[in-house]
């Protein structure tokens, strides 16, 4: 089954067919570097990761493009504030940024521009923009787009553009659909701190400038995939479009996929509104990096993600029970046990099921149900001893092949050099029924991280996830 996604631009799901075939040309939106991110943002972080992944996983040639804006309006207070200078300020920010996402196992982007590093090419926008009369001069020398000018204006965010009036300005880089009007491409500054000495004078780009210089910097004029969150599809990516597609004569972006918000008690998730977690106060509490991974690829992308720490908690059972799963198999595959039942055909099944899920525009709950209906079919058959080391196997090879999408598998069971002697010192207590030491044995493993199961062929040992 080919892949399906929901296109904003059309308001259908539809078929991916990419520009060229066996290639694909992603931009997501990058962070904001100034604070650091919540897990709002990672919400839509880690969709684009699964994304990205699929599109790998069905063989594509995926270049990904995700940018840092490290100038806007906020980034641009708050280094004042701080009284350092902009790029010390976003710096700190950016790297606080891959942390957190290294944490949580996103595969790393192709290329993660700066929005400083490219003023050059959004001065180059704005003079073709302005040579094809598609902009205008304030008083203060910033330019802006007229909106009037491009019939297209409003097609992704199904605006009505009765009764705007002509003219009319918005300087800031962020506002309300009410507020419809011709927006900033370069604002003039004067002698701020902040401000690049160009062509066009001296000043800094708006926000959505920057988007519409790098991605075509890296994945030219058209390109497939542009994603991000609902709340960038006004202003920010319709403004992308009536910019990219006036210089360039052009179609820009085929498709457009916005993820839902992940809400707490029914509201977004902003640091605006200081409702927000950051990776950083969840792990300070004690859960696990792959829960919250998990947590949050686990509702499709087109719903809301309402976040509670009882489904956090739900996130946690479910990777431990695979992580449990796991270390089962591998265990039997270890033992070179023989005969038993043959599981191709629920393997089988949990394949088609898993990717039958992934290209129904990326329905991840479809999918883990599918892996998680392949262990209760598998699990009785363990629990009873019937299961080849050969099938064992197989079922960890097509679980691998599932997790090149998630990456949900549990670390690489490397233990501590001083876990090893207390396990076997446990298994002597325990052959000798000296219970009680062979408790706080196992007690104090966990404290180490090291989970012991005593199974019919002996004690096996899992590291905590
Ligand atoms: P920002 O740093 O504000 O530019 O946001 C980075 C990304 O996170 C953008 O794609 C936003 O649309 C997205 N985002 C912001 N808040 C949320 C939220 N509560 N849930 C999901 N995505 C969000
Ligand atoms: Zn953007």
């Amino acid at each position: 089954m080919p892949l399906f996604v929901s296109n904003t631009l059309s308001g259908l799901k539809e078929e991916f067919v990419p520009l060229e075939p066996g290639r694909a040309g992603l931009y997501t939106c990058g962070p904001t570097v100034y604070n650091f991110i919540h897990i709002g943002n990672l919400r839509t972080f880690l969709w684009e990761d699964v994304l990205r992944r699929h599109l790998e996983f069905s063989g594509y040639a995926v270049t990904h493009v995700m940018n840092i804006t490290d100038v806007d309006d906020k980034t641009i207070r708050d280094s004042a504030k701080e009284g350092i200078s902009l790029r010390a300020f976003t710096e700190r920010f950016t790297e606080y940024f891959f942390e957190d996402i290294r944490t949580l196992r996103v595969k790393p982007a192709h290329h993660y521009p700066r929005a400083t590093d490219f003023i050059p090419q959004m001065v180059e926008i704005i003079r073709k923009l302005t040579e094809r009369g598609f902009t205008y001069t304030s008083e203060d020398g910033s330019v802006y787009f007229r909106i009037a000018a491009f019939p297209g204006y409003g097609r992704l965010a199904k605006l009505d553009l009765e009764g705007i009036k002509p003219g009319a300005r918005v300087a800031t880089d962020e506002y309300e659909k009410e507020d419809v009007r011709d927006f900033a491409l370069w604002k003039a500054e004067g002698d701020g701190p902040v401000a690049w000495d160009t062509p066009i004078g001296r000043g800094r780009p708006g926000w959505h400038i920057e988007c519409s210089a790098m991605s075509s910097h890296y994945l030219g004029e058209t390109f497939d995939l542009h994603t991000g969150a609902v709340d960038n599809i006004f202003p920010h990516h319709e403004n992308e479009i009536a910019q990219s597609e006036c210089a360039s004569g052009k179609p820009f972006v085929k498709y457009w996929l916005h993820a839902e918000h992940l809400i707490v008690d029914g509201e977004k998730m902003a640091k605006s509104k200081g409702n927000f977690y950051t990776l950083r106060d969840l792990l300070e509490k004690g859960h696990a990096p792959l829960a919250i991974r998990y947590l949050l690829i686990s509702v499709p992308y087109k719903k809301k993600l309402n976040f509670t720490f009882a489904g956090l908690e739900g996130a946690y059972q479910a990777v431990d029970r695979l992580s449990n799963f796991i270390a089962r198999l591998n265990g039997l595959v270890e033992s070179g046990a023989d005969g038993g039942a043959d599981i191709l055909p629920q393997i089988k099944s949990f394949k088609e099921g898993f990717r039958a899920g992934l290209d129904n525009d990326l329905n991840t709950a479809e999918a883990i149900g599918a892996l998680f209906s392949f262990i209760r079919e598998v699990n009785p058959l363990l629990e009873s001893n019937s299961l080849s080391a050969l099938n064992a196997g197989l079922a960890l090879q097509a679980l691998r092949e599932a997790d090149a999408v998630l990456d949900l598998f549990p670390p690489a069971p490397k233990l501590q050099e001083e876990a090893l002697p207390l396990i076997k010192e446990r298994e002597v207590m325990r052959k000798a029924k000296r219970w009680a030491e062979a408790d706080a044995i196992r007690t104090q493993l966990s404290e180490m991280g090291v989970i012991l199961e005593d199974t019919a062929q002996g004690t096996r040992w899992r590291k905590k996830i």
